[in-house]
């Protein structure tokens, strides 16, 4: 398969091994018109191995649930065929209602319409924890 370069578009790049699939559902990159391509397994001096994910459009990405969901990845957005900004994702500060209190008691079970919000508490051990009741957050690995 041949991938032409991005003219204008953003490359989600340094996603661990196997890990495009997961970002892919999650940002819906099913549902873009643009021209979408997936390379899994590519060679990395870094990691190893590594997937790539090309979209070949600007699109809107919630950052905050992508550097959740899979912190040390690299957004490129290239516009007009050149580099136009490149980001390092890390976990967030805070993310919002992307992760739900699994507290009975906690005031979110009550109020349903009350946001989710949660708390980066300890960076190296990727905890976060609830804003209102702070109980933690179950861990995603
Ligand atoms: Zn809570």
């Amino acid at each position: 398969m041949i991938i032409n370069p991005i003219t204008n578009g953003i490359v989600l790049d340094h996603i661990k091994a196997g890990g495009a699939m997961e970002i892919y559902n999650i940002l819906k990159l099913g549902n873009l018109d643009c021209t979408v391509a997936m390379i899994k397994n590519a060679d990395s001096v870094k990691m190893g191995k590594k997937d790539i994910i090309k979209i070949f459009d600007i699109i809107d990405i919630n950052l905050d649930i992508l550097g959740y969901l899979a912190p040390g990845i690299t957004v490129s957005i290239i516009r007009d065929g050149e580099l136009a900004k490149r980001i390092h994702l890390e976990l967030p500060e805070e993310v919002h209602d992307v992760i739900r209190c699994r507290n009975p008691r906690c005031i979110t079970s009550i109020e349903q319409e009350l946001p989710q919000i949660f708390t980066l508490t300890n960076r190296e051990q990727h905890t976060y924890r609830c804003i209102y009741c702070e109980s933690k957050a179950k861990d995603r690995q």
